[in-house]
């Protein structure tokens, strides 16, 4: 096992604390001695309950090293049913990630990222973070007794993400300005104090984790779906579900590849233009802006490995509007009870132009990835709802009044 670099292929001990090339700054990535692998994935395997954890064998860490865990993985995988009729997609599928211990898919990485930081002994862990990092950072830095520090952006950042990075005791700083500059500043501040473990999705241990939804998929359909579509922010998440899928393939546990499909907010859209340019690496966009705060980034990190993704599978890469977003959240939500925050929603907001567009047809099996739980940041969409109807509390008022809205 060796980290390796996506560009020159120079390869690092998989113990170097190293996040990017020494040769030419590249992004890394975690390879595998595969043929040894598959030996160990016998038919007992097979029968572990689903997590993170149960891919043990494809993971970067050994079993004699203590695992810092809250159990993640394992998130259920909806058959949508009056949503697909509605948007005219036979097998439509939704892998909610909200069910992770901290609300979204960014604890499988986090489970993984910690736990190797512990075993390397490094006492502060650090990110920086739209919200949803910061609070699994937290959560999981609480779990493995770590000090964690947190730059968050000034302005927009969801208040339900922002109390779970406080209240699980990380030093929240606020930099005034916007994501990428956290990202930029925090990367500084590892490479000059290396005692400062940086965990954003640069960091390949990330991706690890984050691998395994690719495997879930695969257990829980009994098969590859046709397109995998994943909204994407700093491009970890669907780098990582392609490289499990690659690995899959690789060990003969599948037979195809899945498209890959990636959304992003019109505002906040450099992988979907350097897509539709035919370029392999995304340009900066100076000042993204979209109410899906997660995905609000205009300098993805792992645009590189995001392209490939969607180039190798013969997928595509789309934007919507923030109104197109939150039809979606919603329609999700009333249609079939499941209730997403607003970038988790872009795939299924991204469903009808992708139809009209003949990218995916109504026969395609097609998975959204709902990267993370409503409830992180409910403002957004009750302030396009209507209030809770007040009235008397008597039963002829209460009477009218459901007879009125039932209609
Ligand atoms: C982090 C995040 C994303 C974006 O994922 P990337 O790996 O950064 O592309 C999307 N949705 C939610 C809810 C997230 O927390
Ligand atoms: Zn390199």
């Amino acid at each position: 096992m060796l980290l390796k670099c996506i560009n020159c292929s120079y390869t690092y001990d998989i113990d170097k604390i190293i996040y990017l090339c020494e040769k030419c700054n590249d992004l890394l990535e975690v390879v595998y001695d595969l043929d040894k692998i598959g030996n160990k994935l016998d038919s007992t395997w097979k029968n572990i309950p689903l997590s993170v954890w149960k891919y043990q064998p494809l993971l970067p860490i050994d079993t004699n090293i203590d695992r810092v865990t809250l159990s993640e993985g394992g998130t259920r995988l909806h058959r949508l049913n009056k949503f697909s009729s509605f948007i005219n997609i036979k097998n439509l599928y939704v892998k909610n990630e909200g069910d992770n211990p901290t609300g979204s898919f960014k604890d499988r990485g986090m489970s993984i990222t910690v736990t190797k930081a512990k075993s390397l002994g490094a006492s502060i862990i650090a990110c920086a973070s739209t919200g949803n990092t910061s609070a699994s950072l937290a959560a999981y830095g609480a779990r493995g007794g770590m000090k964690r520090i947190v730059l968050i952006p000034t302005g927009k950042v969801a208040y339900g993400k922002l109390s779970q990075a406080m209240v699980c005791g990380a030093k929240v700083i606020q930099i005034e300005s916007n994501f990428d500059k956290c990202l930029e500043v925090i990367m500084e501040l590892s490479a000059n104090f290396p005692d400062i473990y940086l965990v954003n999705s640069i960091n390949p241990f990330r991706i690890e984790g984050q691998k395994t939804l690719a495997f879930e998929i695969i257990d829980q359909l009994g098969h590859v779906p046709d397109c995998i579509i994943v909204p994407i922010g700093n491009a970890g998440n669907i780098s990582a579900i392609w490289k499990g899928m690659r690995e899959f393939l690789e060990l003969g546990l599948i037979d195809k590849l899945p498209r890959m499909i990636g959304v992003q907010a019109e505002g906040s859209s450099p992988v979907v233009s350097a897509f539709k340019a035919k370029k392999m690496e995304a340009t900066k966009i100076l000042k993204p802006d979209t109410i899906a705060t997660a995905i609000r980034i205009g300098a993805p990190a792992s645009s590189k490995k995001a392209l490939r993704a969607i180039y190798d599978s013969k997928g595509y890469a789309e934007r919507v509007s923030d109104k197109e977003i939150l039809e979606g959240q919603m329609n999700l939500a009333k249609l079939e009870g499941i209730f997403v925050e607003p970038a988790s929603a872009s795939p299924i907001a991204a469903l009808k132009k992708l139809i009209r567009k003949g990218i995916i047809s109504s026969d395609d099996e097609v998975v959204c990835i709902a990267t993370g739980n409503g409830l992180k940041d409910p403002d957004v969409v009750t302030n396009f709802l209507k209030k809770p109807l007040e009235v008397k509390a008597d039963l002829t008022s209460i009477k009218n009044v459901i007879d009125d809205e039932m209609e």
